[in-house]
């Protein structure tokens, strides 16, 4: 027990920021929860969770229902960002696109609601393409003077046809080069419910199912779907919490 408890607080963090990642370790075999929820404890004791974008914390890590830390969430400021000149039907779309969109987004969602006990998770992530940043995540957008849905990821400019590589490895669990929103999109699953997405590909390399590594091409940027010019847009997932690709382990400290 008292081992347990000093593993416990060597590394699970005093605090993280919305929308960051969190991957600790606990003593293999322990029985983990996250404000109630249980998470996969890995072979060598390896968990991970997230703070989404409006989590206001704080998180209440509990192992074997006996010790438990709070994590204390770190707000940050979200920018207001106007979008404009993106068509008016994307934005506020018919009844039947709006139908079309929904029925994507739930195959979406399945995808991302894998928990597979593979840590591709483990050896940091690198940049998907090298570019300007030209869009935050969790900015609140405002399309065409319309407020939005927060920003889900991060969009990076980059010329049409440049190529994306996968940022760490994993499994792609979706692709498709025509969702309405998103157009050629692509998830890759890498264990324990993380998951990265990339929208707007112009290109898509790999298919559902096969295993791709770190920094191997999946497709091209591209402006499918609503954009208004050619970027990558990154999200990534904690199952259904967005978190900040920035904010990722070897992600922040390379920014191009
Ligand atoms: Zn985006």
């Amino acid at each position: 027990m008292l081992a347990a408890m000093q593993v416990m607080a060597q590394s699970i963090p005093a605090t993280v920021s919305q929308g960051g990642l969190v991957i600790a370790k606990v003593t293999p075999g322990s029985k983990v929860t996250v404000d109630g929820k249980p998470v996969r404890v890995g072979e060598d004791g390896t968990v991970v969770f997230g703070a989404g974008r409006d989590e206001k914390g704080p998180l209440t890590v509990s192992i074997n229902g006996r010790s438990s830390q709070a994590i204390r969430v770190l707000p940050r400021d979200w920018p207001i960002e106007r979008v404009n000149g993106v068509p008016p039907k994307t934005v506020n779309p018919p009844p039947d696109i709006a139908e079309r969109i929904k029925r994507e987004q739930a195959e979406v969602t399945v995808a991302r609601d894998r928990d597979d006990d593979r840590e591709d998770f483990t050896h940091g992530f690198i940049w998907p393409v090298q570019g300007r940043i030209s869009g935050r995540f969790g900015n609140q957008r405002i399309y065409n003077g319309d407020p939005k849905a927060p920003h889900s990821g991060m969009d990076i400019a980059v010329p049409q046809g440049t190529p994306v590589k996968a940022p760490a490895s994993g499994i792609v669990t979706f692709a498709k080069p025509d969702l309405y929103l998103t157009g050629g999109t692509i998830l890759i699953d890498h264990g324990f419910g993380l998951s990265s997405n990339f929208l707007h590909l112009s290109r898509l390399d790999v298919r559902v199912g096969e295993r791709v590594a770190q920094g191997q091409v999946i497709g091209a940027a591209g402006m499918t779907g609503r954009a208004t010019g050619p970027h990558v847009h990154w999200g990534f997932n904690w199952f259904g919490v967005r978190l900040d690709p920035l904010l990722l382990p070897g992600i922040e400290r390379a920014a191009p």
